[in-house]
């Protein structure tokens, strides 16, 4: 039979009820089983004799049950099981609470074996409720290095280590993914020892080993769905977009600003790519304000200048609305046609331009009359109208949420797309657009889009060979000249009305601030908005009777959020009491303060994403953390925001802390955590790319290693790639 991929309910004593214990941690196969990995190890291997133990040490002894006795305490009403044990050099103490079970099985004369930490009260050394088997047992739960697992309810430690033994007393066949040969040249243990090598190490080396093997198994399926995607993308055919050098260059010395040299560099490998045969697929991945817009921006002319149209989408309405502005404010002498579709929003930039025209054209006519018409057709611009423009090819640049590529949205030559903070769209969202981007309505059949993602979540190298080994990569590195570095203090609540101080004196300046309220959980978006709305009313009214605050929060509407923002843009706030609702993209360049609320709650990347709504100009800026838990690890954690406004720097540390899945926002299922801990390993991460590439050379459809094509498949359906 084969058990490995049997049902767990097969194995005699796992019933109905654990069955479905298991299968809340996504066990239901005794394979699954098998892969739930302990996730440390008790060292308990090394027996040691009654007379040598100390106090303080985790000890193993062996021997006999010399006296013992239940007692109960009146006082507290505790059973306690007391017994001693002896072997030749002494005998010690141990005591059990509340477990008269124990004093059952450990009877006078029995042989045991005990594991835990060594006590020492008046009465000499002994064991508190430590692990013990009877020494006619093989060593499971003491003796030897013990598994710890990670327990939900219902499941203990103990259990799964009776359960794996069992299993292990069976003949099982495992199959291995892994072709021997690349075992062979990497050393790594086959499939069956490795595993059981992890249940049961004699030795740390042994489970290193494993753990080795099955981060490589890991990262190798990882690397061969990359592959896989970016070979895919590679098949299609896309339209070529000449590189406009002199277009470039004269509309980037017309800039306020010179770009920096990596934005030059980005920009130019974009712009570059969208020439080829090949349609491209890049990440542009550059910290909060490194200026990643205008290098969209400069994409999306050259696109233009070739007739062909972009659809620039962003992760929520009131950043596709302020892109739109951007744009507009960017090409105003460009005669491109820019539009903005959200749920909310329908609006059209060429209007100004339009009627200029028509006024010059017609003036010999029937000029005012046509300007009226226009302008009433951009009061009650609709949906339909808008989408016909669209598909008529009238519009250059379409900006917008994911309302963008529902089917409706028919494009005439749709030749790029750019998406914005792409690590805001979840997940499977983002798997999901790019299956949409590759059928999408773009009027050119056959071909599919050039695709540029960007984010301002600075990932680690490590992570971005690891995880997006698809994408050809854009760093922006580099921040614009003008910049101060911003100053961050932790603030303890005691030092809050020095800030209040220094708020007042920013404010006296002209200058603008901005108050962050957390609670960042779904479940409680509206103890959020209470808490928000009862800070913004205490504020207004204790704090700084004088001043102007204004409230951005979730359960805003789009148009309302976007009324504020434009309101404290037009400084008719001094301050902006928010919720987490500011983090993304939002750039008012005259606010110089953020103050983020219980900061301790936040991810580092988070908190770097606030800390750049402001700096955002030449103006010195601050940021304030203020911290009510101050645990040593708390303030270290934040002291990182303190050292450093390096946002690699943070994502580093950020992902040491939180672990990938956490910091890519994905609990990644069907991944071990033990291969999580090696995205550190830059070597194992290359090994697994080559391969993977090797594999895939032998053949592309894997239909050689039907194991690791199995593999993938399941992998696929749990992980999404860009
Ligand atoms: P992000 O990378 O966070 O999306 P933005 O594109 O919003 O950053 O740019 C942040 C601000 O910096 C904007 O106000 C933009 O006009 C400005 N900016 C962009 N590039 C430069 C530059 N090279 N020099 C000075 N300011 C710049
Ligand atoms: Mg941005």
């Amino acid at each position: 039979m084969d058990i490995f991929n049997a049902k767990i309910q097969t194995i005699p004593r796992i019933n109905q009820k654990y069955g479905e214990i298991l299968k809340k941690i996504n066990v239901t196969t005794v394979g699954d089983f098998l892969f739930h990995f302990p996730f440390r190890y008790e060292d308990y291997s090394e027996r040691i004799e009654i007379d040598s133990i100390i106090a303080g040490q985790s000890a193993t002894i062996m021997g006999e049950i010399s006296t013992s006795k239940l007692v109960r305490t009146w006082k507290k009403k505790i059973m306690i099981t007391e017994c001693y044990v002896a072997d030749d050099t002494g005998s010690v103490r141990a005591i059990w609470f509340n477990q008269p079970y124990v004093s059952d099985s450990l009877t006078i004369g029995k042989g045991v074996r005990l594991s835990g930490k060594v006590l020492e009260d008046k009465n000499g050394f002994y064991f508190s409720n430590p692990a013990w088997e009877l020494s006619s047992r093989e060593p499971t739960n003491t003796g030897r290095l013990v598994p710890i697992y990670p327990e939900t309810e219902g499941l203990t430690s103990k259990w799964i280590r009776w359960q794996m033994q069992n299993i292990f007393k069976l003949d099982l066949e495992i199959q291995d993914p892994i072709p021997e040969d690349i075992l062979q040249e990497l050393h790594l243990p086959s499939i069956k020892t490795a595993l059981q090598y992890i249940h049961f190490p004699q030795n740390e080396h042994q489970y290193l080993l494993a753990q080795k093997r099955f981060a490589f198994q890991n990262m190798l399926t990882v690397q061969l769905a990359s592959l896989k995607v970016k070979a895919n993308w590679e098949k299609e055919a896309c339209v070529k977009i000449p590189f406009e050098e002199k277009l470039i260059s004269k509309f980037t010395t017309s800039l306020p600003f010179a770009l920096t040299n990596a934005q030059r560099k980005a920009s130019f490998e974009i712009l570059k790519d969208l020439g080829k045969t090949r349609p491209m697929n890049r990440l542009l991945n550059g910290d909060v304000g490194s200026g990643k817009t205008i290098v969209a921006a400069l994409a999306s002319l050259q696109t233009a200048q070739a007739k062909f149209q972009t659809a620039f989408m962003a992760p929520t309405e009131v950043l596709a609305k302020q892109h739109y502005d951007t744009f507009c404010a960017l090409f105003k002498n460009n005669e491109l046609k820019i539009a903005l579709l959200t749920n909310s929003y329908r609006e059209l930039n060429n209007i100004q331009n339009t009627i200029n025209k028509i006024q010059t054209t017609s003036n010999l006519q029937t000029g005012k009359q046509n300007t009226k018409i226009l302008e009433d057709k951009n009061a009650i611009l609709k949906r339909d109208e808008l989408l016909s423009e669209i598909k008529e090819g009238r519009i250059d640049i379409l900006i917008g949420t994911h309302a963008l590529i529902q089917k409706d949205v028919r494009f005439k030559n749709l030749a790029l797309v750019v998406i914005d903070e792409q690590h805001r769209f979840g997940v499977s969202q983002r798997a999901f657009l790019q299956q949409k981007i590759e059928t999408i309505n773009d009027g050119l059949p056959g071909k599919i889009p050039h695709l540029l993602t960007m984010t301002a979540t600075p990932i680690p190298r490590t992570l971005t060979m690891a995880y997006f080994g698809n994408l050809d990569l854009s760093l922006l590195d580099e921040m614009p000249k003008n910049r101060k570095p911003i100053i961050t203090k932790i603030i303890l609540p005691s030092k809050r009305k020095e800030v209040y101080a220094f708020v007042r004196s920013q404010v006296a300046k002209g200058h603008q601030v901005f108050i962050i309220f957390p609670l960042v959980e779904e479940s409680e978006k509206l103890a959020e908005l209470k808490a928000a709305t009862q800070e913004h009313e205490r504020l207004s009214r204790d704090i700084f009777p004088e001043l102007s605050l204004g409230l951005l929060h979730g359960k805003l509407k789009a148009k309302e959020k976007e009324a504020v923002m434009a309101d404290y843009k037009n400084k008719k706030y001094d301050i902006l009491v928010a919720t987490s609702v500011v983090e993304v993209g939002i750039d008012v360049p005259n606010a110089t303060v953020i103050i983020i609320e219980d900061a301790d709650r936040f991810g580092l990347s988070q908190l770097h994403q606030f800390r750049g709504r402001v700096g955002r100009s030449q103006l010195q800026s601050y940021c304030f953390l203020l911290a009510s838990k101050s645990t040593v690890k708390s303030r270290l954690r934040l002291a990182t925001m303190e050292k450093t406004n390096n946002g690699f720097e943070i994502a580093e540390a950020d992902l040491k802390l939180r672990g990938p899945g956490e910091f890519l926002g994905v609990r990644q299922s069907g991944l071990p955590d033990i291969a999580m801990q090696h995205l550190g390993n830059v070597k194992l991460i290359e090994i697994s790319r080559q391969k993977a590439l090797e594999l895939l050379k032998n053949s592309p459809t894997l239909s050689r290693y039907p194991l690791l094509k199995k593999e993938l498949a399941k992998f696929a359906t749990n992980v999404h790639l860009e």
